[in-house]
Protein backbone atom coordinates (compact mmCIF):
# COMPACT_ATOMS: atom_id res chain seq x y z
CA UNK A 1 0.00 0.00 0.00
CA UNK A 2 1.44 3.08 -1.26
CA UNK A 3 1.21 6.41 1.02
CA UNK A 4 -1.32 7.83 -1.47
CA UNK A 5 -3.57 4.83 -1.04
CA UNK A 6 -3.01 4.57 2.43
CA UNK A 7 -3.89 8.01 2.78
CA UNK A 8 -7.20 7.66 0.79
CA UNK A 9 -8.19 4.90 2.97
CA UNK A 10 -7.88 6.85 6.16
CA UNK A 11 -9.79 9.78 4.75
CA UNK A 12 -12.62 7.43 3.77
CA UNK A 13 -12.79 5.33 7.02
CA UNK A 14 -13.34 8.72 8.74
CA UNK A 15 -16.37 9.90 5.95
CA UNK A 16 -19.11 8.34 7.71
CA UNK A 17 -21.49 9.35 10.76
CA UNK A 18 -20.57 7.70 13.62
CA UNK A 19 -18.49 10.44 14.57
CA UNK A 20 -21.06 12.97 14.37
CA UNK A 21 -23.19 13.05 17.07
CA UNK A 22 -25.49 15.17 19.82
CA UNK A 23 -23.57 15.80 23.05
CA UNK A 24 -25.89 16.80 26.01
CA UNK A 25 -24.70 19.86 27.83
CA UNK A 26 -21.51 20.73 26.29
CA UNK A 27 -18.66 22.99 27.78
CA UNK A 28 -17.21 23.83 24.68
CA UNK A 29 -18.66 24.86 20.90
CA UNK A 30 -15.68 26.61 18.27
CA UNK A 31 -17.16 27.00 15.07
CA UNK A 32 -14.91 26.90 12.34
CA UNK A 33 -15.20 28.14 8.78
CA UNK A 34 -12.56 27.88 5.38
CA UNK A 35 -14.32 30.19 2.88
CA UNK A 36 -11.29 28.61 0.44
CA UNK A 37 -13.32 25.34 0.32
CA UNK A 38 -16.49 25.90 2.06
CA UNK A 39 -15.72 24.19 5.33
CA UNK A 40 -18.18 24.55 7.68
CA UNK A 41 -17.46 21.90 11.03
CA UNK A 42 -18.26 22.73 14.45
CA UNK A 43 -16.38 21.54 17.20
CA UNK A 44 -18.56 20.21 20.30
CA UNK A 45 -16.82 19.39 23.29
CA UNK A 46 -17.81 18.11 27.21
CA UNK A 47 -14.97 18.09 29.66
CA UNK A 48 -15.00 17.62 33.59
CA UNK A 49 -12.37 18.61 35.32
CA UNK A 50 -9.10 17.89 34.17
CA UNK A 51 -10.68 15.88 31.64
CA UNK A 52 -12.44 16.07 28.04
CA UNK A 53 -15.20 13.50 28.51
CA UNK A 54 -16.40 13.33 25.03
CA UNK A 55 -16.36 15.34 21.42
CA UNK A 56 -17.79 15.37 18.47
CA UNK A 57 -18.17 17.57 15.90
CA UNK A 58 -21.93 18.98 13.39
CA UNK A 59 -21.76 21.09 10.07
CA UNK A 60 -20.54 19.87 6.87
CA UNK A 61 -16.94 20.20 5.34
CA UNK A 62 -15.30 18.26 2.63
CA UNK A 63 -13.57 14.60 3.26
CA UNK A 64 -10.00 15.88 4.41
CA UNK A 65 -12.00 18.40 6.73
CA UNK A 66 -14.40 15.82 7.94
CA UNK A 67 -11.79 13.24 8.45
CA UNK A 68 -9.13 15.27 10.39
CA UNK A 69 -12.12 16.41 12.41
CA UNK A 70 -13.46 12.89 13.19
CA UNK A 71 -9.27 11.07 13.77
CA UNK A 72 -9.45 14.54 16.32
CA UNK A 73 -12.62 14.05 18.18
CA UNK A 74 -11.58 10.36 18.38
CA UNK A 75 -7.80 10.79 19.81
CA UNK A 76 -8.69 13.24 22.67
CA UNK A 77 -11.89 11.56 24.23
CA UNK A 78 -11.16 10.68 27.76
CA UNK A 79 -8.09 12.04 27.66
CA UNK A 80 -6.78 14.51 30.32
CA UNK A 81 -6.60 18.47 28.77
CA UNK A 82 -2.86 18.98 29.18
CA UNK A 83 -2.38 15.95 26.97
CA UNK A 84 -4.98 17.19 25.10
CA UNK A 85 -2.91 20.82 24.44
CA UNK A 86 0.36 18.74 23.75
CA UNK A 87 -1.37 16.38 20.91
CA UNK A 88 -1.97 20.23 19.18
CA UNK A 89 1.09 21.78 19.44
CA UNK A 90 2.72 18.01 18.48
CA UNK A 91 -0.23 18.58 15.28
CA UNK A 92 0.70 22.29 14.15
CA UNK A 93 4.52 21.42 14.60
CA UNK A 94 4.09 18.17 12.23
CA UNK A 95 1.91 20.42 9.87
CA UNK A 96 4.55 23.70 9.68
CA UNK A 97 7.39 21.20 8.70
CA UNK A 98 9.40 21.13 11.84
CA UNK A 99 11.21 18.46 13.02
CA UNK A 100 9.55 15.69 15.51
CA UNK A 101 10.13 12.40 17.28
CA UNK A 102 8.33 9.12 15.56
CA UNK A 103 7.08 9.04 19.08
CA UNK A 104 5.65 11.90 19.29
CA UNK A 105 4.10 11.70 16.07
CA UNK A 106 2.63 7.93 17.17
CA UNK A 107 0.94 10.03 19.63
CA UNK A 108 -1.65 11.34 16.92
CA UNK A 109 -2.72 7.95 15.89
CA UNK A 110 -4.27 8.02 12.94
CA UNK A 111 -4.34 12.13 12.28
CA UNK A 112 -0.53 11.81 11.81
CA UNK A 113 -1.09 10.92 8.13
CA UNK A 114 -2.44 14.72 7.87
CA UNK A 115 1.42 15.02 7.58
CA UNK A 116 1.17 14.44 3.43
CA UNK A 117 -0.86 17.94 2.90
CA UNK A 118 1.26 20.41 4.59
CA UNK A 119 2.64 20.89 1.32
CA UNK A 120 -1.05 21.28 -0.44
CA UNK A 121 -1.55 24.58 -0.10
CA UNK A 122 -5.09 24.18 -0.98
CA UNK A 123 -5.70 20.98 1.47
CA UNK A 124 -3.10 22.19 4.26
CA UNK A 125 -6.53 24.45 5.68
CA UNK A 126 -8.87 21.77 5.74
CA UNK A 127 -6.61 19.20 7.21
CA UNK A 128 -5.71 22.34 9.87
CA UNK A 129 -9.28 23.66 10.61
CA UNK A 130 -10.71 21.81 13.60
CA UNK A 131 -7.44 21.74 15.32
CA UNK A 132 -7.35 25.53 15.13
CA UNK A 133 -10.81 24.97 16.93
CA UNK A 134 -9.83 22.83 19.37
CA UNK A 135 -7.10 25.50 19.94
CA UNK A 136 -9.07 27.95 20.61
CA UNK A 137 -11.37 26.05 23.23
CA UNK A 138 -7.87 24.76 25.05
CA UNK A 139 -7.10 28.51 25.59
CA UNK A 140 -9.66 28.81 28.09
CA UNK A 141 -8.28 26.16 29.97
ZN1 LIG B 1 -11.99 21.42 2.66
Amino acid sequence: MNLEKLYQQTIMDYNNNEFKYDIKDPTDVERGHNHSCGDDLTLVIKTKGEYILDASFIGTGCAISTASTAMLTSIIKNKKIEYVKELVEIFFEMMKGNAISEDKKNLLEDAAILEITKDMPARIKCSTLSWHSLKIILEKY
